[in-house]
């Protein structure tokens, strides 16, 4: 057959084959290309025991997995290659755990202002200027947009018209402070905030927040009366009594009656990221909080797109059957309170269904095809 004796497609080839080409301790599937590039063969067999080149003792495992439990010595007499398979995958799991531990406080931001999938330039601005183009008035597109919600028939008022039109063009981008009540909660549940992000350092910020979470009860009166005084949420430096800072809108939509917040998402691993220091808090949820705050049109709504076919709908679907995640995320308002936002969420839909509905509207693939059609540009609108 081949005449390759390095791994991938010499001497290890038949095992990754009979393994389906995944590995066997994470699942890691190296059919497609690269991924295949990562796979190795394992021995589950120490150098030197009799069987150890039995391929039945041998199994495809990713670079990691392989990697990982190295210097771990597995009992390996009288069991199974399943047995110790099984056996390496419980400790394997362990690290992974630890690492995503890791990862997940210290790890890179997910992407969202760069990247070549960029969920702004790829998705977000090229179908909100598409439709803008078609119509700058968004009387034609802005309400039948929000019925592709899933949650839509529910929340939204049956006859139409209930927006109007714009006031002004899509805002992308658009910075919104957190609302007071929340920051306020904050402080006074110190006890509730992320430990993890504390800094003990030498600014007047690291020595504060260290000592309000530390239970100084004369810090958290300084912090309120601070909040007091400065209202809102703007965070900046200096501002140590503010826990939560600015969220950016992906699309604001600012219409004669209505107010519409969308948050678009293509490649992120999560439809929510790691909020600031109160990890409950959910992305989507955090802008129906800050648009209840709005001095805008009464009727405000928040809709969730997201790319077709990804893990990020599962989530979506799952956020619009837990009113927990809602609760927690609004812990500074009462169970009517929460109810009565829900009744905002307009819930997903995908972009592809957009593109579909409004017919032959282009999804980019990259940001660079996005920036030669001329739908995306680097934009920053602040409230
Ligand atoms: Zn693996």
């Amino acid at each position: 057959m081949t005449s390759y004796n390095d791994a991938l497609r010499g001497y290890a080839h038949s095992v990754l084959k009979r393994d389906a080409f995944r590995c066997r301790y994470c699942g890691w599937d190296g059919s497609q290309w690269p991924n295949w590039l990562y796979l190795s063969w394992d021995h589950l067999l120490p150098k030197g025991h009799p069987q150890r080149d039995d391929e039945r003792y041998i199994v495809c495992a990713c670079r990691f997995c392989n990697e990982c439990c190295n210097r771990t010595k597995f009992q390996v007499d009288g069991r199974a290659p399943e047995e110790i398979v099984e056996a390496k995958r419980a400790a394997i799991n362990k690290v992974r755990n630890d690492y995503f531990q890791f990862w997940d406080s210290e790890g890179p931001e997910p992407p969202r202002m760069s990247g070549m999938f960029d969920s702004s330039k790829t998705r977000v601005q090229p179908v909100f200027k598409q439709l803008e183009r078609r119509d700058p008035t968004g009387a034609s597109w802005i309400e039948p947009l929000c019925r592709l919600g899933s949650r839509a028939s529910s929340a939204l008022p049956e006859r139409a018209p209930w927006a109007g039109k714009l006031s002004e063009p899509p805002k992308f981008e658009y910075g919104c402070d957190a609302p007071e009540e929340f920051l306020r909660w904050l402080i006074e549940h110190a006890d509730q905030l992320d430990r993890k992000r504390l800094v003990r350092g030498e600014t007047e910020t690291h020595k504060k927040r260290a000592a309000l979470l530390d239970g100084c009860h004369a810090t958290r009166v300084e912090a309120l009366a601070r909040l007091d005084k400065e209202g809102g949420g703007k965070s900046g430096p200096g501002q140590w009594q503010v826990f939560e800072g600015t969220t950016m809108v992906d699309c604001a939509l600012f219409c004669e009656h209505a107010t519409l917040f969308v948050e678009g998402k293509r490649i992120e691993p999560h439809l929510t990221g790691r909020v600031e220091w109160y990890a409950k808090r959910h992305q989507v949820v955090r802008n129906l909080d800050c648009l209840r705050v709005r001095q805008r049109p009464a009727r405000r709504y928040v809709l969730t797109v997201v790319e077709q076919g990804t893990p990020l709908e599962g989530e979506a679907a799952q956020l619009d059957s837990s009113a927990p995640l809602f609760s927690e995320s609004l812990p500074h308002l009462n169970a009517d309170e929460v109810e009565g936002l829900r009744q905002h969420y307009l819930g997903y839909t995908t972009w592809q269904r957009i593109a579909e509905t409004f017919g032959d509207l282009t999804l980019p693939v990259t940001t660079q095809e996005a920036h030669a059609l001329g739908f995306a540009h680097n934009t920053d609108s602040s409230a």
